[in-house]
């Protein structure tokens, strides 16, 4: 049986980030396997819907590490292996063909899986959903022939896929199931802004709708929608959300919720194994709340994280979510978690592309977004959510000065 000190299950970003950290920290050559279900060395994700997507980037451009990194440091990286059962009490994972890899210590980094949608023809070709870099090839491959693009949902994928595909002069139909972009994390001037921003760019907006069935001949040609209506389309990326990958993990004796259950340290319930990115459950202990966080700087700072800890640092994983997207010609960033905020602000100007959102509860910042803000708005975001001090809502909206302080501030 194949054994490893340090296992990582999956090939992801966490595991990219993970196996760089260790290497930094002197973790000796032959102590590390990666077992990864993709054909790929690990690679960023972000440039799937964003740049490599577009054309602009290389495979080995959007690699973590350089390929030859593995090999170099004594990491064992095993590519398209499927991983079936995880069996904790012997320390042993069962692979699919039936061979077993044992280990001493093992991080968890399966990521998720995009939710299907189970309508009728959705076997049809030229219908896709994106996560993994062979997707975002397929699908720009298929766009390099579509004249009709239907892109459905309109949370990350759909955002950004959108924008990607009318670049390329594909006339592109975006179907919200909301009633405005983006219902779940922007304000409606938020919404009404990007909706404005896509219709200027050729992006048909179709919202408080969802597709029923498509239609084709071997390849999709149109999709019908709840209300009868039917649009042409030769290609298809819905991204409608996403599951944690814990299907291996029944049984296993994991605590498993949504995602692999951890501390605020990423340990699971099994003494030296943790569990990191995209389906880790953990508790947030600025926000008091658990969460998941399917965002890139989460599996990053994650499996960076998970090394520092099997190497022997011992503090909580402290950290402030983060994401950013690139739409059009347009880059912006969101910290925090906006749920329950009691007031919202807004500085800069909603109809230019520089603003910034602001979410107060109880007087404390709980979330920001910022496009083409100065840095120190960029710079506060962040902080003042982690220091959890009090905030002016009315100094928040004041955009004729510069943000202040919020240990000089006083509650609105
Ligand atoms: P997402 O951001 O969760 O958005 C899914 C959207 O689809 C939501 O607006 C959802 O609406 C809608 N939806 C759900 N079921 C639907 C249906 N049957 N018909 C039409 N719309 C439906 O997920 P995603 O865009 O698929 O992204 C997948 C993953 O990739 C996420 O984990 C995301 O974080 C990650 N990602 C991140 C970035 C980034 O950080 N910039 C970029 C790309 C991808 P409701 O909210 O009403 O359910």
């Amino acid at each position: 049986m194949s054994q490893s000190n340090i296992v990582i299950l999956g090939g992801g970003m966490v595991a990219g980030y993970a196996a760089k950290q260790f290497v930094e920290l002197g973790l000796p050559k032959g102590e590390l396997a990666i077992l990864s279900a993709d054909d790929a060395v690990p690679y960023e994700r972000p440039p799937l819907s964003k740049s490599f997507l577009a054309g602009k980037d290389s495979e080995d451009a959007i690699q973590i590490n350089p390929e030859g990194f593995y090999q170099k440091q004594g990491i064992e990286l095993r590519l398209g292996c499927e991983v079936a059962q995880v069996d904790v009490q012997r320390k042993t994972l069962m692979l699919k063909g039936g061979d077993e890899f044992g280990f001493q210590r093992l991080i968890i980094a399966t990521g998720a899986h995009p939710r299907p949608l189970d309508i009728p023809g959705s076997r049809l070709q030229n219908l896709f959903y994106l996560r993994s870099l062979r997707d975002s090839k397929s699908i720009r491959a298929a766009a390099e022939k579509a004249k009709h693009a239907l892109v459905i949902g309109g949370g990350f994928i759909g955002m950004e896929v959108a924008a990607v595909l009318a670049q390329k002069g594909i006339q592109v139909t975006l179907a919200l199931r909301d009633d405005r972009i983006f219902q779940r994390l922007f304000s409606p001037e938020m919404s009404k802004f990007f909706e404005s921003y896509y219709a200027a760019r050729a992006v048909r907006l179709i919202k408080s709708m969802s597709v029923t069935e498509f239609r084709g001949d071997g390849i999709v040609n149109s999709a019908v929608l709840r209300d009868g209506q039917t649009i042409p389309c030769d290609l298809v990326v819905a991204g409608v959300g996403v599951r944690p990958a814990i299907e291996g993990l029944a049984n296993s004796g994991l605590d498993l919720g949504d995602g692999v259950l951890v501390n605020e340290h990423l340990e699971t319930n099994h003494p030296g194994i943790l569990a990191a990115g995209d389906v880790a459950n953990y508790p947030d202990v600025l926000f008091a709340k658990r969460r998941r966080v399917e965002h890139w700087d989460n599996a990053v700072s994650q499996g960076q994280y998970c090394a520092r800890s099997l190497m022997g640092e011992r503090t909580p994983f402290r950290r402030v979510p983060y994401f950013f997207s690139d739409v059009f010609d347009l880059s912006y960033e969101y910290w925090g978690d906006s749920s329950g905020a009691d007031h919202v602000a807004h500085r800069g100007d909603l109809s230019s592309s520089s603003f910034s959102v602001w979410w107060v509860r109880q007087e404390r910042l709980v979330a920001a977004f910022a496009m083409n803000r100065p840095d120190e708005e960029r710079d506060a975001a962040p902080k003042w959510i982690e220091s959890g001090q009090k905030v002016s809502v009315t100094q928040l909206a004041d955009s004729s000065k510069p943000i202040a302080n919020p240990s000089t501030t006083t509650s609105a």
